[in-house]
């Protein structure tokens, strides 16, 4: 029996713990926090990222070492890939985890990006701004995640009030021009040690201050945008030899891709893929990190995924509509913390939007639904 060992002990953690369990693959997580949610369904190993007696022990009992958080230190990485095998590598992480870093690579790949500068001083800044103009959004290189380290300069003349949210941070920003899209999707990606390498159909993704709040799979109308997401996607993987399921986030901007950012690791934007495709991004990454051969990722029909932010919703309108699935991440409530998600599923758009409002009326959660009906029903 094979023991895959996973870097941190969110909910992505314990999704990927229980889909590895049917394959016979057990799972040890480490996290610094002694309740991480992972640590409900599997043995948690609680040590930091720089606890290497921990890490050395951890390392000996598992034969293959993935990520649940990307930003796990690029030190402990490549730290650990000395000891045992480590998916994806950690140079693949290091790009991911530096913003600029990341908008380089897509460009070189062949991925638009919005305009961007690096910037490391109020004096960058004002050239950024000459350049970019505004709206613009100042964030932070590294660990900013759901929205946070970014700052939205409206007008030029909130400069100053950017630099003073942001400019003492230690590890440089980025100037990034406001793009004022059609719409966002992303594309999930996995390839394996072998070279073998699929996704699964585009998503459509709406965000709520920063945050994902509802997806559509696969996304309605996008034509040829699923083979150039699907190109790039490889061509990126391929540069980075990336090994496991990695999500690229993409803006529409005159019915063009534009690179947002990508999270090498598998992301809440394909949490439809547990009960809405063939074979989902969770047990796609096991089976890749593993050696395994990758299931289908074909979509079984249309899915909608409302996240829960904050607090979760009662259960009962999900569980009591068609193809609704509930999932309670074991979370404490905490303003802004991901704390569950529910994926309602259909073979056709009408019956979809029909259940999505059902339940979107259940919990008073119209507002949350309405850009996904809309979207179903165009
Ligand atoms: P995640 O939780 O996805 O890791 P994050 O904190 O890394 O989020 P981003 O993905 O950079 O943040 O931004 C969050 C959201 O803010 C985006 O999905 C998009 O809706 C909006 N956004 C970010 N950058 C831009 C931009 N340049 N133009 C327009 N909207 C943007
Ligand atoms: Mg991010
Ligand atoms: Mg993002």
């Amino acid at each position: 029996q094979s023991v895959l060992g996973i870097l941190g002990g969110g909910q992505l953690a314990r999704m990927l713990a229980i889909a590895a369990a049917p394959l016979g693959v057990r799972t040890l997580v480490v996290d610094s926090a002694g309740d991480a949610c992972a640590g409900q369904v599997a043995p948690l190993c609680q040590a930091d990222w720089t606890d290497f007696v921990a890490l050395e022990k951890f390392a000996a009992e598992v034969d293959v070492v993935t990520f649940d958080f990307e930003n796990v230190p690029a030190d402990t990485a490549h730290w650990l890939a000395e000891r045992v095998a480590v998916f994806p590598n950690p140079r693949a992480l290091a790009v991911a985890q530096d913003r600029l870093a990341e908008k380089n690579l897509f460009r070189e790949c062949g991925l638009q990006t919005p305009a961007f500068e690096a910037v490391d001083t109020r004096e960058d800044l004002s050239r950024a701004l000459a350049k970019i103009g505004a709206p613009s959004i100042l964030k932070t290189r590294r660990l900013g995640y759901d929205g946070k380290g970014q700052f939205r300069i409206k007008q030029l003349a909130d400069a100053d009030a950017a630099w003073e949210a942001l400019g003492a941070n230690a590890h440089g920003l980025i100037l990034e021009a406001f793009v004022p899209f059609e719409r966002e999707l992303s594309v999930l990606a996995v390839r394996t040690r072998a070279g073998d390498f699929r996704v699964w159909p585009l998503t459509q993704n709406w965000h709520t201050d920063g945050v994902l709040s509802l997806s559509l799979a696969p996304a309605p109308n996008v034509g040829e945008l699923q083979s150039h997401a699907e190109a790039l996607a490889r061509t990126l993987a391929e540069h980075l030899d990336y090994v496991g399921v990695f999500a690229l986030e993409l803006f529409v901007k005159d019915g063009q891709l534009l690179g947002n950012e990508m999270a090498p690791r598998v992301h809440n934007s394909g949490h439809w893929t547990i009960e809405g495709a063939i074979t989902s991004q969770f047990e796609n990454h096991v089976r890749a990190v593993l050696g395994l051969p990758l299931g289908d990722t074909s979509a079984r029909g249309f899915s909608t995924m409302f996240n829960w932010i904050g607090e979760l919703p009662d259960a009962a309108p999900v569980l009591n509509t068609v193809d609704g699935h509930w999932h309670d991440y074991g979370k404490q409530s905490r303003p802004g913390r991901k704390v569950g998600h529910a994926t309602v599923c259909a073979q056709d758009t009408k019956t979809l939007a029909a259940r999505v409002g059902e339940i979107a009326r259940g919990l008073q959660r119209e507002e949350q639904a309405a850009p996904g009906i809309r979207a179903l029903s165009s």
